[in-house]
């Protein structure tokens, strides 16, 4: 999608006027996704105009900043630390020691590198391999192909949580890190994490918990009393896990948390060598690290504190129950297994579910397709309270338009 092929173009050859250029980049969002109208479902996670105003305002202030140059902006140094210690102090660790870093991948990659360079220096693995379920998320298929360790993908069971026999009997001597979900971003399941974590622990392995999704959302529906497996750094055995703020933190794209139990493993994530300028340290990937995000994160977290996160949560449970008994209501469709918060997919054992999506979209839902099993992925935000009427409306009049399409003759628009 972004090789596209594209006519040559060179540089305009004198420069134009703001006016100009904000006017036609208007232009060019018209054909967008909608997010702002509750559109979309997954890629932006906004809370409330309100929140996403503030985030907004404090990216604008430290848009032109770069962390990478930290000793020069202690203003920023103090927001990275302020959000690991907030988020460490969520997750149940107050003394566990981490990074902001760029998003999810930035976050996988450092785990699974700080635990293959631990692995090489203390137990002597030449071969590294990492486990994780089927239904843990693609980067970690990108991040070992980048790191040279072998991913080894083990099966789920009927509810699409990583089966424990299958995960034990995968174990090898060269197993360097095991990983799971809070929840799995296809389905909104959480894994066994705690026996996981046990099986992990009794072979001298890394455990790593995936809580992109789940790490701003699972801590406060707790809070609110509703059923959460243990999924922390408070579970023995968890030697780090990462959450992303630009999910249901309701920041702005390009903030994600990692925490480590402990320092030893975390001295593996920085980068040392020297160079022209003397030693050179990087503590994460980047390099250049934007500012603006890290602002914006702070910000929000600043606004809502406790008691907003709380409120917002509350009122995303209850149009995530809404959702997904509108959808089980309608005959013919149902909710896969037993998603644990607003990320869920549905789908149908007699529907051809492509059909659906084919028609939710002409009504301008922009849906994401899923495979195993087939249906429509959703993620939702607070602000899908106001569209949960119309979506099942459209949904309930796909179903007999699509009846006799079971073919599945409809588009090729197999990915999302
Ligand atoms: C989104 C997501 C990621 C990747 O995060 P990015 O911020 O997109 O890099 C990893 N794991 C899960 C479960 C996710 O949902």
């Amino acid at each position: 999608m972004s090789t596209q092929k594209v006519a040559p173009q060179a540089l305009p050859t004198s420069g134009r006027s703001w006016a100009e250029i904000s006017a036609q980049m208007q232009r060019a969002r018209s054909n967008d996704a909608k997010w702002q109208e509750g559109k979309t479902f997954g890629g932006v996670y906004p809370g409330s105009a309100e929140i996403t105003h503030v985030a907004q305002q404090a990216y604008i202030m430290f848009f032109m900043e770069n962390l990478a140059h930290s000793r020069g902006f202690p203003s920023l140094m103090r927001f990275e630390r302020e959000i690991v210690a907030m988020t460490a102090s969520l997750l149940h660790a107050p003394q566990a020691i981490g990074s902001v870093t760029s998003g999810g991948t930035e976050s996988l990659f450092l785990a699974v590198r700080t635990a293959r360079d631990q692995a090489r220096k203390e137990r002597g693995v030449t071969s590294p391999q990492l486990l994780v379920p089927r239904t843990a998320y693609p980067a970690f298929d990108k991040i070992a192909h980048y790191l040279g360790v072998q991913i080894v993908r083990t099966h789920i069971d009927a509810d699409f949580k990583a089966d424990l026999a299958a995960v034990q009997d995968a174990i090898t001597d060269n197993t360097v890190l095991i990983a799971a979900s809070a929840p799995g971003f296809a389905h909104g399941v959480v894994d066994p994490i705690a026996q996981m974590a046990a099986l992990a622990s009794a072979r001298g392995i890394n455990f790593h918990v995936d809580a992109s999704v789940g790490g701003y959302q699972l801590p406060f529906l707790r809070a609110l009393g509703h059923p959460v497996p243990d999924f922390d750094l408070s579970v023995p055995g968890v030697t780090s896990m990462h959450a992303d703020l630009h999910k249901f933190g309701y920041s702005v794209p390009g903030t994600s948390v990692i925490l480590y139990r402990d320092a030893a493993l975390r001295e593996y994530q920085a980068f040392t060598v020297d160079w022209a300028i003397g030693s050179w340290r990087r503590p994460a990937m980047l390099g250049t690290r934007p500012g603006g995000a890290l602002a914006a994160s702070w910000a929000v977290m600043q606004f809502l504190g406790e008691s907003g996160y709380l409120r917002l949560t509350e009122s995303l449970w209850n149009t995530t129950q809404q959702m997904m008994q509108g959808i089980n209501d309608i005959p013919g469709l149902q909710v896969w297994g037993k998603p644990e918060m607003s990320v869920f997919a549905y789908g149908s054992l007699t529907l051809d579910m492509l059909a659906i999506a084919d028609f939710m979209e002409t009504k301008g839902w922009y849906i994401l397709r899923q495979l195993e099993p087939p249906g429509i992925h959703v993620v939702l935000t607070p602000p899908h309270e106001r569209i949960v009427n119309s979506y099942l409306a459209d949904l309930r009049n796909a179903v007999p338009h699509v009846r006799g399409a079971v073919d599945g003759s409809s588009g090729d628009k197999r990915t999302g």
